[in-house]
């Protein structure tokens, strides 16, 4: 018998992995299964990436770079927070990761001891807590309530706050509600941060996706004292469309960025090289299909959204950014004879044929997500079968 360390025991699968297991299966079997559980732009990466990328590995540019990352991509990095946030940070500030979500669990392994508590508003993307746990950490959830458009409020996060609070986690916009945190609201929950001396997570990967008159606002902007208090987690992989390539980074105080680099020297010695190329090129290169995503994705969801709220028991907070909408399906589910919302998405999975990712798995049981990085004819009928199935067992 295998015996595995108790880390990994406790591990929870992604919420997403056994709909799509289904719903895979359910293709296999030669059903017309319509997926909306998808995490990433359904766009390629724009073909100028591509290209340097190629270039790059033709030049010779094919060995390992220093763990931090190439010069020239720190520069671009820096120069992108000085011209979308006035923010400054020098080369030892900033880190490249594999990755968005490798840059959080670098940063949780170098400041969580035994027992350390992050505080994680709910609804929470799915591996801020497991990662928390793997650094030997405490998750402490603080429940946001749609009436607030599930943004934690400044008396929440006071009351969560214990002498083992290390950080907090602000994910704006966010995945899996598209909701945004004002300058103001931010400012509210920055001032905790610093008379608590509370470290700030600022995950702001769907930064480039904001829709309407919303504005993207870091929370490090506000201040230098914030700057100071706030490692910032962003990312090519949703603004260029560029998930598979793997490059994150964090942005911070430098003794912090440094014990990361350290962690990442023994993990994995650098972002893939080829990535770094690619994501210099993104940065450096026209911005106009990081436009052209996001226009599409505001169109989807002004075309989607009246659509799903006219489906009965079924209420939805409108996303002002990122790719996701995130109903209430509580009525719905019990309108349809489901004893839960794990049930009514099961139940829509097998006879209607759309799979979308029940919202236990954020924190939130009454809703769920539905990714709309799909093309609108897709999105249309989806929200079609699902009217009908709900309809069809009033
Ligand atoms: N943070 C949030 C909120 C996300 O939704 C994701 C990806 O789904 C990530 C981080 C990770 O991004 P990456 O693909 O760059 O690791």
């Amino acid at each position: 018998d295998i015996q595995l360390a108790a880390r990994v025991k406790s591990l929870t699968p992604s919420a997403t992995l056994a709909i799509t297991a289904k719903a895979k299966q359910l293709k296999a079997e030669g059903h017309d299964v319509i997926g909306l559980g998808a995490g990433e732009p359904d766009f390629n990466t724009p073909q100028h990436i591509i290209d340097a990328a190629a270039v790059s590995m033709n030049e010779g540019h094919t060995k390992y770079t220093a763990s931090a990352g190439l010069v020239k991509l720190l520069n671009e990095i820096a120069k992108k927070f000085q011209v979308d946030q006035g923010l400054e940070y020098k080369q030892n500030e900033i880190l490249v990761t594999n990755g968005a979500k490798h840059a959080l669990y670098t940063l949780f392994q170098v400041i969580l001891d035994k027992g350390d508590e992050v505080i994680i508003p709910t609804p929470y993307w799915v591996s801020y807590p497991e990662q928390v746990k793997l650094a030997e950490g405490t998750p402490v959830f603080v429940e946001g309530s749609e009436s607030n458009d599930f943004k934690m409020t400044p008396e929440q996060l006071s009351q969560a706050i214990t002498d083992k609070t290390k950080a907090v986690i602000i994910n704006s916009p966010s995945n899996p509600t598209g909701m945004i945190y004002s300058a103001e609201e931010l400012l509210a929950l920055g001032q905790i941060c610093l008379e608590k001396n509370i470290l700030i997570i600022s995950d702001e990967i769907y930064e480039k996706l904001i829709y309407g008159e919303n504005e993207h606002v870091s929370i490090a902007q506000l201040s230098p004292q914030l700057k100071e208090q706030t490692i910032i987690i962003n990312g090519v992989s949703k603004s260029h469309s560029m998930t598979g390539w793997r490059i994150g980074y964090a942005a911070g105080n430098s003794v912090i960025i440094k014990a990361m680099t350290n962690l990442a020297s023994h993990s994995t010695s650098n972002p893939t090289t080829t990535a770094q190329y690619g994501a210099i090129a993104a940065y450096e290169g026209p911005q106009d299909a990081v436009q052209e995503m996001k226009e599409a994705f505001e169109h989807r969801l002004n075309v989607i959204y009246d659509k799903l709220v006219a489906i009965p028991g079924i209420s939805c907070i409108k996303p002002q950014g990122a790719f996701y909408l995130y109903p209430n399906v509580k009525e719905a589910a019990a309108l349809t004879g489901y004893g839960s919302v794990d049930d009514f998405v099961a139940g829509l999975l097998e006879e209607a044929m759309v799979a979308v990712v029940p919202g236990s798995g954020f924190g939130t049981p009454e809703n769920i997500r539905l990714s709309y990085a799909t093309s609108l004819d897709v999105l249309e009928e989806a929200i079609a079968r699902i009217h009908q199935f709900v309809e069809s067992k009033l």
